[in-house]
């Protein structure tokens, strides 16, 4: 930071961040020329129906799609793209939002995608006014279960979820976005997590992908919505009525599109392979520590990467998996691993966000706690 005080003075940890595009501890760090243009653009004015014009060229270009547009975040953007699949650009629907009189508000969406990403993502769809129709079980969910739930009436979209945070059997993504289109009904993949994969979820067809330019991407925060082009302009009518709260601001906008120049000059190959270097050294590090067993895991999603998970045996470690989460996070500098299966005994840790300084320290911390 500019002010070397800043932190200290409002009494801020400094972290190391190994729990990947995490929300609680800032997602992810923005390269210096993303900084320097959004900063730039907090000292300046846009016509800001500019901005998102600009902004729908390269969001377009950059993932195939026909249009583009940003909301404030992705939570923002599944509440916005449900609220633009149930009243289209009519105005006066817009308006009425979140109330839905006359218009078809039911939202498909596989049990397993019900997925909780800090909020539970149904409580976005409900934002809207619509209504999700859970298909199948938390375990397994058929074709024929979101068949079923589709020739329901008054159906406004299928919402499908590409992320890590899924519970269960994969569903298959391309099969239900086809089984929707032949109801007549839109489809809408959240892929918060998926910016890599972007043109990807597009090619099975969905109508809106969704994605945070802030995860991956490294953008300040912003809901990249791309997809098809009536419906990607019946997101922006929302603006105004219930996206009023929801909008991106000129600096998120501004960083976005340096954030989406800078990724069209990366080899996400080369990037790939760099990430598979880092976490395998830390592998190597932690390996054979006390009451750890190392192994590294590949995202359950498709991105690029693995991930090194630690199986925590509380005898041989001296402390269970959760209470190791907690002793890191209270440590100076604060190190966050992803604890969600703590319980199970098992810790991760991602190395996506970490610089070689920061990987070295986190390997000397974890090795430190557990007597080495
Ligand atoms: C992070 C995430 C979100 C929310 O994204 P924000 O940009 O933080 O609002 C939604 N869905 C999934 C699957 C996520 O991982």
């Amino acid at each position: 930071m500019k002010d070397p005080d800043f932190k200290a003075r409002h009494g801020l940890s400094d972290v190391i961040n190994a729990a990947g595009t995490f929300t609680p501890v800032g997602v992810s760090r923005s390269s210096s020329q993303v900084a320097a243009i959004t900063a730039d653009a907090l000292g300046d004015y846009f016509i800001i129906e500019e901005l998102q014009q600009a902004a729908g060229r390269v969001l377009a270009r950059w993932s195939g799609a026909e249009a583009g547009a940003l909301t404030h975040c992705t939570a923002a953007a599944i509440t916005l793209s449900v609220a633009a699949a149930m009243t289209g650009d009519d105005g006066e629907a817009v308006a009425g939002l979140p109330r839905t009189e006359g218009l078809a508000n039911k939202v498909v969406l596989p049990a397993g995608h019900a997925v909780n990403y800090g909020q539970p993502i149904t409580q976005a769809i409900r934002l809207a006014g619509a209504e999700p129709v859970l298909a199948g079980t938390k375990q397994q969910c058929s074709l024929d279960n979101i068949t079923k739930a589709l020739a329901m009436p008054g159906i406004a979209a299928l919402m499908l979820v590409s992320s890590r945070l899924t519970f269960g059997q994969p569903v298959d993504l391309a099969a239900a976005t086809d089984a929707a289109h032949r109801a007549g009904i839109k489809v809408i993949i959240d892929g918060a997590a998926q910016d890599m994969r972007i043109d990807e979820l597009l090619a099975l067809g969905a109508d809106l992908v969704l994605v945070s330019a802030q995860k991956y991407l490294a953008a300040p925060t912003a809901g990249i919505v791309v997809g098809n082009k009536a419906l990607v302009s019946a997101v922006r009518a929302q603006e105004k009525g219930i996206g009023r709260g929801m909008k991106a601001g000129k600096e998120a906008i501004c960083g976005v599109l340096a954030a989406i120049e800078a990724r069209q000059a990366v080899d996400l190959a080369v990037w790939a392979s760099e990430q598979a270097d880092k976490v395998q050294w830390l592998e190597k590090q932690l390996r054979g520590l006390p009451g750890l067993t190392t192994s590294l895991v590949n995202d359950t999603a498709g991105l690029p990467l693995a991930r090194l998970c630690l199986q925590v045996d509380a005898d041989q470690a001296g402390m269970d998996a959760a209470t190791l989460s907690q002793r890191l996070k209270d440590g100076t500098p604060s190190l966050w691993l992803i604890d969600r299966e703590a319980m199970r005994g098992e810790l991760s840790l991602e190395v996506v966000q970490l610089g070689d300084d920061e990987l070295k320290l986190a390997s000397e911390i974890i090795s430190g706690i557990l007597g080495f």
